[in-house]
């Protein structure tokens, strides 16, 4: 019933769109990714928060393109680091980094840092602006489990070959797309994301 109504993933991190699309895919919308649109900017991250960071990916974006954009910002929080690599989650190697240098310099930094004191959160905000720049809904998934010794998996992406999930003491490296998709942290704003998304539009908020 939503079909005509665009939504943009703002996002271009592929493996991470591959997730979004896969969640929002059921609920109806013509969704779309920053690769199709040819005036699409890199966004600088130079927020504080993963709220701001997502903030500013939507709202910049949406007055660019004229559309809907989903800006997402998420990352890793580790409890024995003081919550980084957080919203530096991607470049915490560094400049040039990859996911096997961000996990190889994870694994540096809590070396000797015993298993009880390895606990760990992904967050992931949403955040959706409307055409015009302003912000329609906001909103967070979390996904508590702890940080591995040793990598495992091949799974997921990013950190997920060394975040075992609480639930399963598995990690999602090891674990089925069809599990992280329930219990992820993008997930999980998902199910916040979507049914304000859907009272947004049945109130008359998404014009036609
Ligand atoms: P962003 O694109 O600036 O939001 O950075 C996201 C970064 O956080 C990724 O590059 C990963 O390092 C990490 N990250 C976010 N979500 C996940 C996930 O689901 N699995 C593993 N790593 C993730």
């Amino acid at each position: 019933m939503n079909a005509s109504r665009i939504l943009v993933v703002g996002s271009r991190n592929r493996k991470k769109i591959g997730e979004l699309v896969e969640l929002l895919a059921p609920h109806g919308f013509q969704l779309r990714t920053l690769a199709d649109y040819a005036q699409a900017i890199d966004v600088v991250e130079d927020g504080e928060s993963f709220a701001e960071n997502a903030a500013k990916k939507a709202c910049q974006q949406a007055v660019l393109l004229g559309e809907w954009v989903l800006g997402e910002d998420s990352g890793l929080c580790v409890e024995a680091l003081g919550g980084a690599p957080g919203i530096y989650s991607a470049r915490f190697s560094g400049p040039g980094a990859t996911d096997a240098s961000n996990n190889e310099q994870l694994l540096t930094r809590l070396a000797g840092v015993p298993r009880d004191r390895r606990g760990a959160y992904y967050v992931c905000h949403m955040t959706l602006s409307d055409p015009s720049g302003k912000v329609r809904i906001d909103c967070e998934g979390r996904c508590h489990g702890r940080i591995r010794e040793v990598a495992s998996g091949a799974g997921g992406f990013g950190y997920d070959p060394l975040f075992e999930l609480a639930e399963y003491h598995r990690t999602f490296g090891e674990l089925s797309g069809a599990v992280k998709a329930v219990l992820s942290h993008r997930a999980r704003a998902t199910r916040q994301f979507v049914p304000q998304l859907l009272t947004l539009v049945a109130a008359g908020g998404w014009p036609d």
